[in-house]
């Protein structure tokens, strides 16, 4: 975090040929650096030019005259970073950006760093912490659902949550150490039932923050759904009829964890990501058997299981019991299991004998003929429960996750230590380590290396 006061640039555009390009300038030194290599059209001073003002003119680089540009200026502290700002639209020339950033270089300003214009509106108060990361978040978007979730994050729906509870816990611990002054007086400011109440509305909003992040954390990445069973049920030709479907829109991402290319589907604002399915696209799947390594991997990281079985050649019993194995071993685990009856073309009618799986989820379809896909897709879509998601706070960052679960453990310990009756010093304790780790996730409470964790994620510019 050094050189917080230097001026800094960066190109805000991806590198390539495009219709326009920007390249942004931030910091104390920015009018000064733009009065060096721009000559605005009109006889304008940019020293006094007010913020929020666009400018045409000449982009010059020494004696060479790069482009004709448009200069957007921006007044601290009314920025994006809070810093005087500018930013430079010239023609997406690659050659014009590479020019314009070597002269900004020869200025005597230097690049800036992966997200450096965000953590300095981070430093300069412009935003929480759990804001900045929603920018991240938001720019890398892809579905609905997660935009939705992003921007609600960054606009401070979350933030808010936690500054409130902050708040009100920064109250009481304040009462406390006030009688930890008077504590020969044996005084009570701190109201304990009112404390009480906090602890315990504390612990019902954290609860339902936690148990909301598996869902939120799958939205962002997509929601996994894996396609098991045995050889020849018909599972690549189920995946490539899902990814056909002229509902869904298909999208190549690559994995997050590899640099395998999942197949990812978007059914209503919602991304499905299919696990692993490089092994079905391929001729021969090599997955011999369910149960195997692989399928029981694929199994794990699921959310979603698409189970498909050959109707003509599958018995009830056999179903029954690798349904009742998966549950077993998978159930109540969040995980949904969804039976798919494939090449019903090859029968006169469904046999009488599978009504019985009808407390399950059976969906009859022939994937070859790429009949009644459609009732997959809404199937996936039921199975996500988007009436719980409609304006819910959610959370969707591990970090968060991590610091909002140590701040529960240490909201308990002040639950228990009120019923217990013991100390003030010792409530204080605990308050103090629930109140560091609400500061953890809105950045009042930070270190380098979480700051350099964070914004080090960020693309260049931003
Ligand atoms: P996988 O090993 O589970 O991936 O199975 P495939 O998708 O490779 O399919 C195995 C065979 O079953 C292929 O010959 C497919 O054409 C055939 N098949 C798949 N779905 C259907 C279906 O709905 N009806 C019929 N009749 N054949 C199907």
């Amino acid at each position: 975090m050094k050189n917080k006061h230097d001026t800094i640039f960066a190109p805000a555009t991806p590198p390539g040929t495009s219709a326009i390009a920007v390249v942004r300038i931030s910091g104390p030194d920015t009018i000064k650096i733009c009065k060096k290599i721009f000559v605005p059209a009109k006889k304008t001073d940019l020293q006094h030019a007010p913020g929020y003002t666009a400018h045409y003119g000449t982009l010059h680089a020494g004696e060479a005259l790069l482009d004709e540009v448009i200069l957007t200026l921006f007044r601290a502290p009314n920025s994006y970073s809070g810093e005087d700002l500018a930013e430079i639209s010239c023609h997406g020339s690659p050659y014009i950006v590479q020019r314009l950033c070597e002269e900004l270089t020869r200025q005597g300003i230097r690049m800036a760093n992966p997200g450096e214009f965000t953590l300095r509106a981070f430093m300069n108060g412009k935003m929480d912490l759990s804001q900045a990361e929603a920018v991240a978040d938001v720019i890398a978007s892809q579905s609905r659902m997660a935009h939705g979730l992003a921007i609600n994050q960054m606009r401070g729906g979350f933030s808010a949550v936690i500054s409130g509870l902050r708040e009100q816990l920064l109250e009481f611990s304040s009462l406390i150490a006030l009688e930890l002054d008077f504590s020969e007086e044996d005084v009570e400011f701190a109201n304990r039932d009112k404390l009480s109440e906090l602890i315990n509305h504390m612990d019902t909003v954290i609860k339902d923050l936690l148990k909301s992040f598996s869902l939120g954390n799958v939205i962002k990445t997509g929601i996994p759904v894996a396609i098991i069973g045995k050889p020849n049920v018909g599972k690549s030709t189920l995946l490539n009829a899902i990814l056909n479907e002229e509902k869904a829109i298909v999208s190549d991402i690559p994995g997050t964890t590899r640099d395998a290319i999942e197949d990812t589907i978007i059914i209503e604002g919602i991304t499905f990501r299919f696990i692993d399915t490089a092994g079905l696209r391929e001729a021969g799947d090599t997955i011999e058997q369910i149960g195997m390594l692989r399928t029981i991997e694929k199994i794990a990281q699921a959310r979603i299981i698409l189970y498909v079985i050959d109707m003509a050649e599958s018995g009830v019993g056999e179903i029954e019991s690798t349904l009742k194995e998966l549950s077993v071993t998978y159930g109540g685990n969040q995980k949904t299991f969804i039976i798919i009856a494939n090449k019903t073309d090859l029968l006169v009618k469904a046999p009488r004998h599978f009504s019985e799986l009808m407390e399950h989820e059976v969906i009859f379809i022939s994937a070859k003929r790429r009949e009644n896909i459609n009732l997959i897709l809404d199937t996936l879509l039921k199975s996500v429960n988007l009436d719980a998601l409609s304006d819910q706070t959610m959370l969707t960052n591990s970090r968060h996750y991590d610091a909002l679960n140590r701040t529960h453990k240490a909201v308990k310990a002040i639950r228990e230590g009120l019923q217990s009756g013991v100390s003030a010093d010792l409530l204080s304790t605990d308050i103090q380590q629930a109140l560091h780790y609400l500061g953890e996730i809105s950045g009042e409470i930070t270190t380098e290396e979480i700051l350099k964790n964070i914004f080090d994620r960020f693309c260049i510019g931003k």
